[in-house]
């Protein structure tokens, strides 16, 4: 039964980096008072289910500063292991990478937004969209706690809800295939042994992780997030089986304890088509604007949540909510990301495609000709697209292609 309703002009779903960044970008545009977030749990950023490895150029471009209590760890490169059990480093001079704790670092974006005058509803889940003549006015949201459901009309639906987008499934929008799902499984482990502190390591190979690849983060406490995305079967035995029987991976976490697992579903197949209709805005893993070749979407999601809320400004003001305004979001995020997502799916089903033969033989060719070295130079590990075309614009070019698809994968 539907007892309460309410009305806000942009009403937000889902309080992850982001929802909680749109909310905090419409806050700064001076929206705060006619924003709310709906989000279903009852802390935000728990349940964590992502490894939190972040690119400081990036975080740095955003304006994003953060606490040194958010901070695990500064990371100066990566460690890579092909199947067999050959390996190369690429490592720079100054860190390039954090790993974050990502409760605290998605709390301390929320909390930003909730300091300017945005209102967060917990523990509301959303059930449905309110769509009327094709256009979205709102939705159906159940409170948990007092087992009610109520209606939010709104002019803006953002759609943040994370994959796998029950929400625009359930609308007959587009929304990420699950054929493009690979499925995360990462632990938290105490006392590694040989793992550096300020490289990641990063596993690839078909047998241990079929998805995508296997990875070892350390954070200065001397604890891990261990983790890997797999394709088929259960990622949990995948995880327990790279842990237990991986050849070099097991050596190193041999002592340790799991101290948590968390999963989650990562869509790689790139942004949908069409992330607006009239009144609706998608924005994160909900849309897939996530990296097709390493999974990483925390960095990604708040760049398109911020065209999200310049979006919403501008319908605002306008006070025209139509698919017509709605359409310069997809047009903004595009133009800033299109060619790198295009560029990464690409890579991602030329990687999907090697088998692990013929991805030792690649890491025979990096250690034999010290690409690692090449790669150091001209790497850039957020905007893989420019990097690439940058190599292709050198006379060693084509080997740099060739060799850069590696740096990809550090990227996360
Ligand atoms: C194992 C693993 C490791 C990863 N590591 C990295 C990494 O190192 N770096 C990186 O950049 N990315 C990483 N990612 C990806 C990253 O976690 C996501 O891209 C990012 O969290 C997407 O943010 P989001 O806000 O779009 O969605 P989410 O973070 O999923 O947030 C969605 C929010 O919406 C809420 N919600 C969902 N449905 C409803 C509903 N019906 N009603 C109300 N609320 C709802 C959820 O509770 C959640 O809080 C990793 C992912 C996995 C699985």
């Amino acid at each position: 039964m539907i007892r309460v309703q309410k009305e806000a002009e942009i009403a937000i779903i889902g309080a992850g980096p982001a929802g909680a960044s749109a909310a905090l970008n419409l806050a700064k545009l001076g929206l705060a008072q006619k924003t709310v977030v709906f989000e279903e749990h009852s802390q935000i950023g728990k349940p964590a289910h992502c490894a939190g490895h972040l690119n400081i150029k990036s975080l740095n471009k955003l304006g994003i500063k953060l606490p040194p209590k958010i901070i695990e760890n500064k990371i100066r490169g990566a460690r890579f292991y092909s199947p067999s059990g050959l390996s190369f480093k690429i490592e720079r001079k100054n860190p390039v990478t954090l790993v974050v704790n990502r409760v605290l670092f998605d709390q301390m974006i929320a909390e930003k937004a909730e300091r300017l005058g945005v209102e967060f509803y917990l523990k509301h889940k959303v059930r449905s969209f309110l769509v009327k003549d094709g256009k979205v006015s709102g939705f159906i949201v159940h409170d948990l706690d007092r087992k009610i459901d109520g209606k939010v009309y709104s002019k803006i639906v953002v759609d943040a809800e994370g994959c796998p987008a029950i929400l625009l499934k359930k609308a007959d929008f587009f929304y990420p295939k699950p054929e493009s799902f690979v499925y995360g499984c990462q632990a938290e482990v105490d006392q590694i042994e040989d793992v550096r502190q300020d490289l990641v390591e990063v596993y690839l190979g078909k047998k241990f992780a079929d998805g995508l690849f296997a990875w070892i983060i350390p954070r200065r406490n001397g604890t891990a997030k261990v983790g890997l995305a797999t394709r088929h079967g259960s990622p949990k035995k995948a995880l327990l089986n790279f842990i237990r029987k991986h050849p070099t991976a097991s050596k190193k976490l041999c002592k340790s304890q799991i101290l948590s697992l968390s999963f989650h579903p990562i869509p790689l197949g790139g942004p949908i088509p069409k992330t607006y209709a009239s009144g609706l805005l998608v924005v994160g893993d909900a849309a897939s604007q996530v990296k097709p070749t390493t999974g990483g979407g925390v960095i990604t999601g708040i760049i398109c949540a911020k065209y999200a809320a310049k979006t919403a400004f501008k319908a605002s003001n306008l006070n025209d909510f139509s698919e017509k305004v709605l359409a310069e979001y997809q047009r903004a995020w595009t133009s800033e990301l299109g060619f790198e997502f295009k560029v990464m799916l690409r890579l991602r089903k030329m990687l999907d495609k090697l088998s692990d033969k013929q991805i030792d033989k690649f890491f025979k060719l990096c250690i034999r000709t010290g690409v690692n070295e090449t790669i150091e130079r001209v790497g850039d590990i957020d905007f893989q697209g420019q990097t690439l075309l940058r190599a292709t614009l050198n006379p060693k070019g084509l080997i740099s292609l060739l060799y850069l698809v590696w740096t990809v994968l550090t990227g996360r």
